[in-house]
């Protein structure tokens, strides 16, 4: 039980769900709120931030599961939060914007980019034609923005982009102020209008449609990063930054990939088939067919797990190497059967145990109970968690699937 769900609400998650869910959640709200991409959502976007910061980290998050917001902030530790443009940085990026760590000169912007994939492309690899707007250099001006020699140097701040303004505090006190110079806006330089390049309007730099080759390599992973080195927004005077493309896996109505590179996915079999054998078929992600059988004499229970090798996911950069294909089997029990054959089922089936009544025993009504729509009564917040006491077959089996 989590005493309060609000940052799990944030991200779109239930408590309980895995760091991997909590990542791709983050991933998906934190590109959308960015304030390049989103420039009124700042509070929103900070919101994400803290509550990717609190359940990601073991510690916190078991702070606030039990005491809630409020144990986070009485609960000494520094507290606070990360700037959220830092944490931003360091989950895309490995690194601080500003701190520029093995690199000398400033650097544009890195462009991310989302790009949703199906596991099919994740299977087979695949080519994938992105088309994205960037900022290149002039080329009619050379990044100059106008003329040779129309670029002067701005009087007002003799080309250092700053003002500094002396003000008299008092007797013998005087106090710098430094601001950015109004005339040319920090540049330290001026166009005069008539001279601006006519294709960037002084701007140095024009928006550009390019188009990406992504090449998706069997075996890529849901949120690993593609790196276009230098292809990001230029600028002049600046290294250019990098377009990052991060792969988004498209959930698949049968497979759901499992611990890596296993591949996971549940079968419905009739009564008849997990008691007496059966043969079925399984399309693969690269469309192939399968038959698995399972023998007669060997009896398939509810929930009961059997994998195929080499038929999971391909490894990454080695994709001879496959995973395994799991495969948990639901048993299809019939609503209620015709009395008139228990009989002949009974004669074939097992045999009961005797059981013995003694006299005092008390005869009592058997009625239906149903401990999920229990659970959503009890709570509608944690439906999952470890400490339920609730801990059935059928239980058990619906949190293996989250
Ligand atoms: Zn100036
Ligand atoms: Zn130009």
């Amino acid at each position: 039980m989590v005493k309060e769900t609000k940052f799990y609400d944030i991200l779109g998650v239930k408590p309980g769900c895995s760091q991997n869910d909590l990542k791709k959640a983050y991933r998906k709200l934190a590109l959308q709120y960015h304030p390049d991409k989103n420039p009124n959502e700042g509070e929103k976007f900070k919101q994400i931030s803290q509550a990717y910061e609190v359940l990601s980290d073991p510690e916190k998050k078991k702070i606030y599961d039990q005491g809630g917001e409020q144990a986070l902030k009485e609960g000494g530790g520094g507290g606070g939060f990360s700037s959220p443009m830092d944490l931003f940085d360091m989950f895309f990026n490995g690194r601080f914007a500003g701190s520029g760590r093995g690199r000398k000169e400033r650097r544009g912007k890195d462009v991310i980019h989302q790009l949703t994939v199906t596991l099919e492309e994740l299977y087979k690899g695949a080519v994938r034609k992105l088309a994205l707007q960037k900022n290149v250099i002039c080329d009619k001006c050379e990044g100059r923005g106008g003329k040779k020699g129309a670029v002067e140097q701005c009087p007002t701040c003799r080309g250092t982009g700053m003002q500094v303004q002396v003000q008299h505090l008092g007797v013998g006190m005087l106090q710098q102020i430094q601001t950015i110079c109004p005339d040319c806006r920090g540049q330290g330089e001026r166009i005069n209008p008539k001279d601006r390049c006519k294709q960037c309007n002084g701007k140095k730099v024009v928006r550009e449609r390019k188009v990406l080759e992504v090449h998706i390599d069997k075996g890529m992973t849901d949120g690993q990063k593609i790196i276009f080195n230098g292809e990001g927004d230029q600028e002049p005077e600046l290294e250019p930054g990098d377009i990052i493309i991060i792969l988004d896996e498209k959930e698949h109505p049968v497979f759901r990939r499992h611990n890596g590179n296993d591949l996971f996915m549940r079968m419905d079999i009739q009564l008849v088939e997990a008691l007496c054998g059966f043969q079925k078929t399984i399309r693969t992600l690269d469309s192939r067919e399968l038959v698995i059988t399972a023998l007669p004499g060997e009896v398939i229970k509810h929930g009961d797990y059997k994998c195929v090798l080499n038929e999971g996911m391909p490894q990454y950069k080695n994709p001879f190497e496959k995973g395994r294909l799991i495969i948990q089997f639901m048993v299809q029990f019939p609503k209620t059967i015709p009395p008139e054959i228990i009989p002949a089922l009974e004669n074939v089936l097992p045999p009961r145990e005797e059981i013995m009544i003694s006299d005092n025993a008390e005869e009592v009504m058997l009625v239906d109970f149903d401990p999920e729509t229990e659970a959503r009564r009890r709570s509608s917040k944690n439906a999952c968690d470890e400490d339920d006491e609730m801990h059935g077959q059928g239980q058990r089996v619906q949190c293996a699937a989250n």
